[in-house]
């Protein structure tokens, strides 16, 4: 990924700059959304996942209360080869995650280890064992820069 710095000024330049950041993530990749409640992290993820062709901005939502969001193609199972679409992308949002024990319980290495989007909210609480099997992290750092404007880096 092309490190450079954006600032948007509505949620759908938000959205867009998603899209055209998801067609630089080839999984397995890790992507860090890294900042403040409001900053834009769900809004950036919709666009990401809707670029990479799992799912439509608006089936997107954020996963405070489950932490864990999956979208894409469904595995083959026993009954069926499962189903077509875009990549599989995992969303997860650690805002709630408050000791090391419930961060263990989410099972992230199991996501990590798939060929697989993995994108992270509040991705500064993720430890640094927790790395894709490929390696490649994202870090996007997003920022409110004023009412609407939303300074976003990428690196
Ligand atoms: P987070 O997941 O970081 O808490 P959200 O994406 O859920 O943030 O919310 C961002 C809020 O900021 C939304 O209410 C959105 O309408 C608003 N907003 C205003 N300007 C922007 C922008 N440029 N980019 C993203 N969101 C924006
Ligand atoms: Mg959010």
């Amino acid at each position: 990924m092309r490190a450079r710095t954006v600032v948007t000024h509505s949620p759908e330049e938000t959205l867009a700059l998603g899209v055209e950041l998801s067609r630089e993530m080839q999984p397995p990749v890790l992507v860090l959304l890294l900042g403040d409640l409001g900053a834009g992290k769900t809004t950036l993820t919709k666009g990401i996942v809707a670029g990479l062709g799992a799912a439509t901005e608006e089936e997107v939502t954020s996963p405070t209360f489950t932490m864990i969001h999956e979208y894409g193609p469904a595995p083959a199972t026993a009954l069926g080869t499962g189903r077509d679409g875009g990549a599989r992308v995992y969303h997860v949002d650690l805002y709630r995650v408050e000791t090391a024990r419930e961060l263990e319980t989410l099972g992230l290495e199991d996501l990590l280890a798939e060929r697989a989007v993995v994108i992270v909210e509040w991705g500064e609480r993720l430890g640094p064992a927790l790395r894709p099997a490929g390696g490649r992290v994202i870090e996007i750092r997003l920022e409110a820069a004023g009412e609407d404007e939303r300074r976003i880096e990428i690196r």
